[in-house]
């Protein structure tokens, strides 16, 4: 990054030394496995086509992706956690809790180099600031990641425009999203974000030049042919009215409950990965406000401060850091130390 920067100005950097990279497929898959090992079943390549709450009961309707068999599954209990697919099958439904939600897909693009020399040079995460009115979740960020074992530096992301709610979706998704109770919302959005909407247009309106020169701003000596562009997923955002405004849920992942907390929802893809954890507390406690009492012990055990909803002074998030870095084997040299380098 500053190996052929021209001295052009002063650059403050902070530098973080015990950041870590996670891949959330790989965890995924570890946990599914491990539920799988208690008796739990798993049925991956099925699609959920429609929900219905009769006589106290959810009635989930299933099809097969590969042999295209449809049924009928019953539940008490239902978690809907299917990132942009959320929304359409909550208003299918007809849950009135969603009634007054809108989403609005954005697509997330990021360049891409397996260059040896420069992924062997960057071993870590960089992070610059938020363009005017972009939204916090778009803060461009050149970084190291390892997927499947392979190495790669990203940079990115960049917004783009897809219809879809999920990558496989329908082109139709957004049109069809839009109801007679969201409407007003959709367009309050539209009229009270207006930087939000001049940024997406002009993030969309970018050629691959001006990439490479937001690149360049961290990378001074970018050669094009080095990166690829790439469609890294679909974030649907989801808008709600907030203070008489249309607001786009960015950071905090929104929990719906619905019929007396025997439905509990994630809607949107909000920046959740790393905070799946804590949401997942909150889904159980707006689910299940009963049973946390009993539940409180274990929780605590878990995840300490996550369950107590406690703010640790400094002493004890550096000791619960320590014994994180200790559970996931990371290197302890590198504790939580902080340089400014300028
Ligand atoms: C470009 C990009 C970069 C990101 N970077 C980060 C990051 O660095 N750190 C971070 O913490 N988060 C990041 N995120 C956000 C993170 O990926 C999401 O918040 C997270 O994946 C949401 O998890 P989820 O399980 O709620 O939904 P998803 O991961 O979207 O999973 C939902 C699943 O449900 C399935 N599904 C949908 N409808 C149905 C249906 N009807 N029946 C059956 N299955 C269905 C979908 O196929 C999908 O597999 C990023 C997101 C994007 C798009």
């Amino acid at each position: 990054m500053f190996g052929d920067r021209p001295d052009d100005g002063p650059v403050a950097v902070t530098r973080s030394a015990s950041g870590t990279d996670v891949d959330f497929g790989v965890l995924t898959r570890q946990l599914l496995s491990a539920l799988r090992s208690r008796g739990g079943s798993i049925r991956l390549g099925h699609e959920v086509t429609g929900l219905e709450r009769t006589d106290g009961t959810w009635h989930v309707g299933v099809r097969d992706r590969e042999t295209r068999v449809a049924y009928r599954l019953r539940a008490p209990y239902v978690f809907v956690g299917a990132g942009g697919g959320t929304l359409p099958l909550l208003q299918r439904a007809g849950v009135p809790e969603v009634r007054r939600y809108g989403a609005f897909p954005i697509s997330g693009q990021f360049l891409r180099t397996a260059r040896a020399d420069l992924v062997a040079a960057h071993r870590g995460k960089v992070y610059g600031h938020a363009a005017p009115g972009a939204p916090s979740i778009s803060v461009p960020h050149l970084d190291h990641r390892t997927v499947d074992g392979r190495e790669h530096l990203f940079f990115g992301p960049f917004a783009a425009f897809s219809p879809r709610f999920l990558r496989s979706g329908r082109r139709t998704d957004l049109l069809r999203s839009v109801r007679s109770g969201n409407l007003p919302v959709l367009a309050a959005s539209a009229r009270d974000n207006r930087s939000l909407m001049a940024y997406l247009l002009r993030q969309v309106a970018q050629t691959s030049r001006g990439r490479l020169d937001a690149l360049r701003t961290f990378v001074p000596d970018v050669r094009a042919d080095d990166w690829e562009l790439v469609t890294a997923g679909q974030r649907v955002q989801i808008l709600k009215m907030s203070g008489g405004q249309g607001a786009m849920v960015g950071f905090g992942t929104e929990v719906v409950t619905s019929a007396a907390g025997s439905l509990g929802a994630l809607l949107g893809a909000s920046p959740g990965a790393s905070t799946a954890a804590a949401t997942m507390v909150d889904v159980l406690a707006a689910s299940f406000p009963g049973r946390m009492a009993q539940w409180a012990p274990r929780l605590h055990e878990i995840a300490p401060s996550v369950a107590s909803g406690e703010r640790p002074d400094a002493a004890a998030l550096l000791a619960r850091a320590r014994a994180a870095r200790r559970v996931l084997g990371l290197d302890p040299a590198h504790d939580d130390r902080r340089k400014d380098l300028a």
